[in-house]
């Protein structure tokens, strides 16, 4: 009887700390600009970007949380399977290509999946990794952040520069909410350049505004990653061909 009862009460806080890791009231849909990544990344892996890409990829769908702690890794005995996303492998290499050609083509998605869908599973829309992914890929399709910003004559260019603090403002103009940006460092030309944005829904899919500080406390950011608003930032051009060499 004793034993039951204490069985019942070690399950019922398994349950507890389980929901109370995976908890989160928002996501935060990041999106990169692979020529960045390939530049951010430069010294530590082999960097390419595949044919398909023509625009923004994911980076990741975060579920977050306004208290301030993101979850992350919420099921180790749910670990990634290829298998349930094969159907949208052509799409998630567009749309989701893992660039860093050193690593295994899955491994990307495994991470994302291992520490962030699962944190995601509480919510209907997002409650297994066919799911998670799908809600990823249709956002990085609604948030088409090169048309966007092309619609502003904003547009990928070795030598035009632009203003943080004005790529900020014309997106949030556009999108009623506010994002966070962040930015790549590249020492040799003491140049910064556009790489991630992020954009803030909330469980329906709303766009909703990102709290800059809350993310960027949580990001752990070094003084480089953060946009400097009163730097000239660039984007540069995707390369036509597919490059499989380091940039
Ligand atoms: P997070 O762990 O916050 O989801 O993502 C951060 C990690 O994603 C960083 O270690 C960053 O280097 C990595 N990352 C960004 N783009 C890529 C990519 O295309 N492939 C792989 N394998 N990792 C990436």
């Amino acid at each position: 009887m004793l034993r039951n009862r204490l069985l019942l009460f070690v399950s019922c806080l398994v349950i507890v700390v389980v929901s109370a890791e995976s908890a989160f009231d928002f996501f935060t849909f990041s999106q990169q600009w692979a020529p960045s990544v390939c530049i951010d990344v430069s010294s530590e892996h082999q960097c390419g970007i595949p044919e398909a890409v023509t625009g923004w990829t994911v980076h990741g769908l975060w579920p977050n949380s306004r208290s301030g702690k993101e979850p992350s890794d919420c099921n180790s005995s749910w670990p990634f399977d290829f298998d349930k996303i094969k159907s949208l492998e052509t799409n998630l290499t567009a749309q989701w290509p893992n660039l860093f050609t050193d690593t295994a083509k899955n491994d990307f998605w495994s991470h994302e999946w291992d520490k962030h869908g699962t944190c995601a599973t509480s919510l209907p829309a997002t409650d297994n990794e066919f799911k998670y992914f799908s809600a990823a890929l249709q956002l990085n399709k609604k948030l088409d952040l090169q048309q966007v910003l092309k619609t502003f004559d904003v547009i990928p260019s070795k030598s035009t520069g632009y203003k943080v603090t004005e790529v900020s403002d014309l997106l949030k103009k556009y999108f009623g909410s506010t994002p966070v940006m962040r930015c790549s460092y590249q020492k040799a030309t003491k140049r910064q350049f556009f790489m991630e944005i992020e954009i803030c829904v909330d469980k329906s899919f709303k766009l909703m505004d990102c709290d800059s500080k809350l993310l960027s406390a949580q990001a752990n950011l070094t003084q480089a990653e953060e946009c400097q608003s009163s730097e000239i930032t660039y984007l540069y051009p995707l390369p036509t061909a597919n490059s499989n060499k380091k940039h």
